[in-house]
């Protein structure tokens, strides 16, 4: 049988390949439908202070609930979105909905301040003439400061952009918007670069921090996390670390001067009102500020 199948192994993966391929193309046709149709949800991820273990924001992440194949997490659909332009009135609509999700947190007094929302910003939309202009149409919309929005750019999408391509990102930064570096760690960057960019927070890439789960944590890991922090901390950049999945590794995350952690130790991404639920936890175990 395993010969019959590896003869025709060739032939297998092209078709497989090919039915992926439909699958794709029929993903991306739908996908202006499923935003006129209400389909796209956000999730939240909490992000926790690690000096106090107070909530003080979250990170949205969209989600796309398909009539037919269900939840599929933005992995599935953004790239899709991404080459079609879609992203960018896609992106738009996230980040109303995130605006308007902040604020009603901000009036109930659930997170500690400051306060704040983290939306994803695709290589599209900081390429988008009217980045600018949008953001701070949705910001004073929803009644928010500038200072409670974050918004993550990978490293990836940054490199090689010269100072007129980071022009909208430095106005935002200079209104008070925080602009995160995503995935930092994972791209080709030369540090020296992290002096150029307008950004004040160094998102920390999992795999960074994978070999603090259990103890005993790597000892390289730990020198590189070190390392980061200390450069951060010298460019007056936050550090948040993602993907912290257990106490041990939280712990180990905070002793090194991480700022902020995110990751299922403390919530997987959940409806807003999960938010609330955690924040009333936390208050009630939280040194009193
Ligand atoms: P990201 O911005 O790096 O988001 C973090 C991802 O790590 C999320 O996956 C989150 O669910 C996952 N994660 C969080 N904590 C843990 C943990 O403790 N362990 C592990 N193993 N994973 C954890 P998700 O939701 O599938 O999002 C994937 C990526 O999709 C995001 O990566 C982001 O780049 C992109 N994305 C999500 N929402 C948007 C959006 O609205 N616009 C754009 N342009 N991109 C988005
Ligand atoms: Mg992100
Ligand atoms: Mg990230
Ligand atoms: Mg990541």
């Amino acid at each position: 049988r395993a010969k019959a199948a590896g003869g025709n192994r060739y032939e297998l993966a092209d078709a497989d390949s090919d039915a992926r391929a439909i699958a794709r193309h029929s993903l991306t046709n739908r996908l202006p439908a499923a935003l006129d149709n209400g389909e796209f949800f956000i999730e939240y991820q909490p992000l926790v202070a690690l000096g106090d273990g107070t909530v003080r924001g979250a990170e949205a992440l969209v989600r796309w609930l398909h009539p037919v194949h269900g939840v599929l997490g933005p992995d599935q659909f953004i790239p899709l979105a991404e080459g079609t332009g879609l992203i960018v009135p896609l992106g738009r609509w996230v980040l109303e909905e995130a605006a308007r999700q902040a604020r009603l947190w901000r009036d109930a007094g659930t997170c500690r301040e400051p306060m704040r929302v983290n939306v994803n910003l695709s290589p599209s939309q900081l390429r988008y003439p009217s980045l600018v202009a949008d953001t701070v149409a949705v910001l004073e919309d929803a009644g928010l400061d500038p200072s409670a929005l974050c918004l993550e750019v990978t490293e990836n999408a940054l490199i090689g952009a010269d100072e007129r391509e980071l022009r909208p990102l430095r106005q935002l930064a200079d209104m008070g918007v925080d602009i995160a570096l995503d995935d930092f760690g994972t791209g080709y960057s030369n540090l020296s670069y992290l002096r150029r960019l307008p950004v004040s927070t160094l998102k920390l890439d999992r795999s960074f921090t994978r070999g603090m789960q259990s103890a005993p944590a790597d000892p390289v890991d730990v020198k590189i996390v070190e390392g980061i922090v200390s450069l951060a901390h010298t460019l007056d950049l936050s550090v948040t670390v993602e993907g912290v999945e257990t106490g041990i590794q939280a712990a180990h995350l905070r002793m090194l001067g991480c700022d902020t952690a995110q990751g299922w130790y403390y919530a997987r991404p959940g409806p807003p009102d999960r938010l609330c639920a955690l924040s009333l936890v936390d208050a009630a175990s939280a040194p009193a500020p």
